[in-house]
């Protein structure tokens, strides 16, 4: 969404297209042809690759227990946003549920953090916020930016040069799956909104998706069998298109912190069920944050560590492109009846759909296939770093 805010005439609005993704659309009688929202397109322009990153990673997590709780991962947003509201007197910015979509909000005060905690996973509005934090940074005010890594690096591009008092926080992203998603788990599950999308009531990592609202009551969809989100999102099949061709899901990052789940953790003696993160401070404005925030405990760990079964931290997964139905759903919806929809959308990953266990078992083949050649680029990503 870089593109809206660059326009200088508002020629460019986004609308949720019918497999469920944001996508701009041009009106032809404001737009001058200056052609400004292509050159700062990092879709379409050339982006440099930022440098291999000097610093060890660390695993971490808040210090308070009550924001671990609240938090998806080990709760390092909140502890950096406080620190930055507080002893920074900051901005935070991130991503809330609002209605049936996520945007990206601005807030300076501890009471407004609690919407921001929590993956949403759809492609949260980024309109105006560029603009923004823009005008917050020439006023002089610290700011915290946190987002995928698209976002982090558009708000970046947008600026067109560095400013020290800003941070940029990008999360680990697997990719963001479609709005039909959430949508069609709603309607099948009688639900009337998404409370949130990775619950910890079992434990980090045993994963919740998604806990919804039905009248008085916030329900978690146990039998696997109807969730349509949980297959969806674990099958890879439903992502935006421009995910599974992602620039930005890379060992080079340009943010200046990178902060997701530390996965390896996950079957091992280590595990905590309150959550604990991987942190790749990627800058020295970064590592500094992290040194100078009292409210996260961090150690550092070595590189296998952290990228284990974690690999959108170094691969952009092109490959898994061939699976994707995402470019797909509104002509399944316009065509079948909406059931037979999400019974094929469901149908692989659940294993329970037996009527179409030929097409699941060529898939796992397949999945199998590009698992392998994740490994691979895991051990390349491992030497360049060790030289
Ligand atoms: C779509 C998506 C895919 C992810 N995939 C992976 C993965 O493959 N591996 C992994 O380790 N971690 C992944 N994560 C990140 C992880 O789940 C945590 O969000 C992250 O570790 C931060 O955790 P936390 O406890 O510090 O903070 P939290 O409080 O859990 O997260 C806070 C911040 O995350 C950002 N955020 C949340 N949703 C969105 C969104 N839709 N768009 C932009 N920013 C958002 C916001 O700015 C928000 O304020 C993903 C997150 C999302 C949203
Ligand atoms: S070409 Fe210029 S006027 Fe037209 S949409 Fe792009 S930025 Fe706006
Ligand atoms: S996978 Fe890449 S393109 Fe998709 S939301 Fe994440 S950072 Fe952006």
């Amino acid at each position: 969404m870089l593109c809206a805010d660059s326009c200088p005439h508002g020629a460019i609005s986004f609308r949720i297209d019918e497999n469920g993704f944001w996508m701009p659309q041009v009106d032809a009688e404001r737009c001058v042809g200056c052609k400004l929202c292509e050159r700062r397109c990092h879709q379409v322009r050339h982006n440099e690759l930022a440098p291999l990153p000097a610093e060890q990673p660390l695993k971490g997590y808040a210090r308070d227990p009550e924001i671990r709780r609240h938090s998806t991962s080990g709760g390092i947003f909140r502890a950096l946003a406080e620190h930055v509201i507080t002893d920074r007197g900051g901005i935070v910015v991130g991503a809330v549920c609002e209605g049936d979509v996520i945007r990206h909000r601005a807030v300076d005060s501890i009471g407004e953090l609690r919407a921001l905690q929590g993956s949403k996973y759809a492609q949260s509005d980024t309109r105006g916020i560029y603009r923004y934090v823009q005008s917050c940074l020439r006023a002089g005010r610290f700011v915290l930016f946190s987002g995928t890594p698209c976002q982090c690096n558009a708000l970046r591009t947008f600026l067109g040069r560095s400013y020290p008092q800003l941070i940029t926080v990008d999360i680990v992203c697997h990719g963001v799956p479609s709005y039909k998603l959430a949508e069609r788990h709603l309607a099948l599950n009688g639900g009337e909104a998404i409370v949130s999308f990775r619950a910890k009531s079992r434990g980090w990592g045993r994963d919740s998706f998604v806990t919804i609202r039905k009248g008085q009551d916030e329900v978690i969809i146990d039998d696997r069998a109807d969730n349509l989100f949980y297959h969806a999102f674990m099958a890879e099949l439903c992502f935006r298109p421009s995910c599974y061709k992602c620039r930005f899901c890379n060992i080079r990052r340009t943010s200046d912190l990178t902060i997701g789940d530390l996965w390896a953790y996950r079957f091992t003696k280590e595990y905590d069920p309150l959550g604990v993160s991987v942190i790749l401070p990627n800058t020295e404005q970064g590592r500094a944050l992290i040194r100078q925030c009292c409210g996260i405990d961090s150690t550092p760990i070595s590189w296998r560590t952290a990228l284990t079964n974690n690999p959108r931290i170094y691969s952009n997964r092109a490959a898994y492109r061939a699976i994707s139905l995402s470019t797909h759903l509104g002509t399944l919806y316009r065509y079948l009846p909406a059931r037979v929809a999400d019974y094929l959308i469901e149908a692989w990953y659940s294993k329970r759909r037996h009527l179409f266990f030929l097409w699941a078992v060529w898939l796992r083949l397949i999945r199998r296939r590009l698992d392998l050649k994740n490994s691979g680029s895991l051990e390349k990503t491992l030497k360049s770093l060790e030289k």
